[in-house]
C-alpha cells in the first residue's frame, strides 16, 4: 500500500484536479490511497468511484452521532465512499491532543463502521536519542489495538512515522525502519498470533520517489504514507512505481 496524506491542503476543485493525474497511474499490485481533507471528500468520491485509487480520510469522530461541533463521524465517511481513515498521525497528537486513548476509540469506531484504520505510531527525536523507539511505538501499537478482535486485525494497517523523519526530509534508514516494523509486528504477534502477517505496516517520514525503493526492499515494511511526495503527481507515480 502506498497512501498520501494530503493533510490541510487541495481545495475541492485543486483536489478534483489533482485526482484526474493520479487516476492516470497504473497501480500494478499497489494498493493506492489518497486521503484528502475531510471537505474534499465529497468531491472525491465519485471520480475514484470503480476507479483502483482508494480513498481514505485524514480524522473521524469516535461516536456515533450527538453534540460534537465539527467533528464528523464514520457513517457519514462510509457514506461517502471513504475506506480508510489515518488515525493518531503526530500532528493530531501534537496540535489536536489525540491520546492513546483516543486512537483506540476512534479505531473500533471505525471498525465497527466498515472503515479500515490506518493507525500512525512513531517515537520522537529525544525518545530514539535515549534509545527507547521499541517501547514507545509498541505500548502505542497495543494501545490502538486494544479490544480490536481476532476477526477485525487483518483490517487495520499501522504507519510507523518517526515523528522526527516526518516532513523534515530525515529519513530512518531503511535497516532502522525494518527493524523497528519487525519489532511493532511482533508485539502485534504476541496478541494475535499469527495474523500479524496480514496486518500491513507502512514506514512514513520523508519517503519519496528517491528512497522507496530501497525502503519497500526491506522485508517487513509493506508500503509508506507519504506526506510530502503526494500532491505531484509524477512524484506520487514514482513511488508508487517504486
Ligand atoms: C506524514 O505526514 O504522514 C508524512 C509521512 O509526511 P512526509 O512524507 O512529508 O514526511
Amino acid at each position: 500500500m502506498i497512501a498520501g496524506n494530503w493533510k490541510m491542503n487541495k481545495t475541492p476543485s485543486e483536489t478534483v484536479a489533482l485526482l484526474k493525474e493520479l487516476k492516470a497511474i497504473n497501480p500494478g499490485k499497489v494498493e493506492m490511497v489518497v486521503c484528502p481533507m475531510t471537505v474534499s471528500l465529497f468531491a472525491a468520491a465519485p471520480l475514484l468511484k470503480g476507479t483502483e485509487v482508494h480513498l481514505g480520510a485524514q480524522n473521524v469522530h469516535f461516536e456515533d452521532k450527538g453534540a460534537f461541533t465539527g467533528e464528523a463521524n464514520a457513517a457519514s465517511l462510509k457514506e461517502l465512499g471513504v475506506e480508510y481513515v489515518i488515525l493518531g498521525h503526530s500532528e493530531r497528537r501534537q496540535y489536536f491532543g489525540e491520546t492513546d486513548e483516543t486512537v483506540n476509540k476512534k479505531t473500533l469506531h471505525c471498525l465497527k463502521n466498515g472503515l479500515k484504520p490506518i493507525v500512525c505510531v512513531g517515537e520522537s527525536l529525544s525518545e530514539k536519542q535515549r534509545g527507547i523507539t521499541n517501547e514507545v511505538v509498541c505500548l502505542q501499537t497495543k494501545a490502538a489495538l486494544s479490544g480490536v478482535s481476532g476477526a477485525q486485525i487483518s483490517d487495520v494497517v499501522i504507519a510507523y512515522e518517526p515523528i522526527w523523519a516526518i516532513g523534515t526530509g530525515m529519513t530512518a534508514t531503511a535497516q532502522d525502519a525494518n527493524a523497528t516494523i519487525s519489532a511493532i509486528r511482533r508485539a502485534i504477534r504476541e496478541v494475535y498470533g499469527d495474523a500479524a502477517e496480514q496486518v500491513r505496516i507502512l514506514y512514513g517520514g520523508s519517503m519519496n520517489e528517491k528512497n522507496a525503493s530501497e525502503l519497500m526492499r526491506q522485508p517487513e515494511i509493506d508500503g509508506g504514507l507519504i506526506g510530502g511526495a503526494r500532491l505531484v503527481a509524477s512524484k506520487f507515480e514514482q513511488v508508487i512505481h517504486y
